[in-house]
């Protein structure tokens, strides 16, 4: 996908902080962090966001949860953290290539202030 900065960083036209890749997913530091600890984790093939996810990305959809699971036990996160999809302008999605954030090693209260 053209002009997209994540297809860009997960390409590596765009050096970035990797955290993890393999055949379908990269993981990456986000550039403006929201905890001391907020990395994303990203399909390798371009998905604008989560309604575009179809029957067809199911086993994407859940190894990436899985992946979350693992990166966020190598950052230390043992305490736990957050995964946070935002989906379409009344999600607050800016960059439009489905992405999870996951956050950690702050206690966050829910709803997020
Ligand atoms: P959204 O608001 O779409 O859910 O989240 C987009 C996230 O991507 C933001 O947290 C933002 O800081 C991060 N981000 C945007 N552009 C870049 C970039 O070029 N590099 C990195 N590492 N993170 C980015
Ligand atoms: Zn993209």
């Amino acid at each position: 996908m053209e002009n997209c900065i994540f297809c860009k960083l997960a390409s590596k036209e765009i050096p970035t902080n990797v955290v993890y890749e393999d055949e379908t997913v990269f993981s990456f530091m986000d550039a403006e962090p929201q905890a001391p600890v907020h990395f994303l984790v990203i399909p390798k093939k371009h998905i604008s966001c989560l309604d575009e996810c179809s029957e067809e990305d199911q086993e994407l959809l859940g190894h990436m949860l899985l992946v979350v699971k693992k990166l966020a036990k190598e950052q230390g996160l043992e305490n736990g953290y957050r995964v946070v999809i935002n989906t379409g302008d009344d999600g607050g999605q800016t960059v439009k290539h489905m992405h999870m954030h996951v956050m950690g090693k702050r206690s966050m209260k829910w709803p997020p202030g």
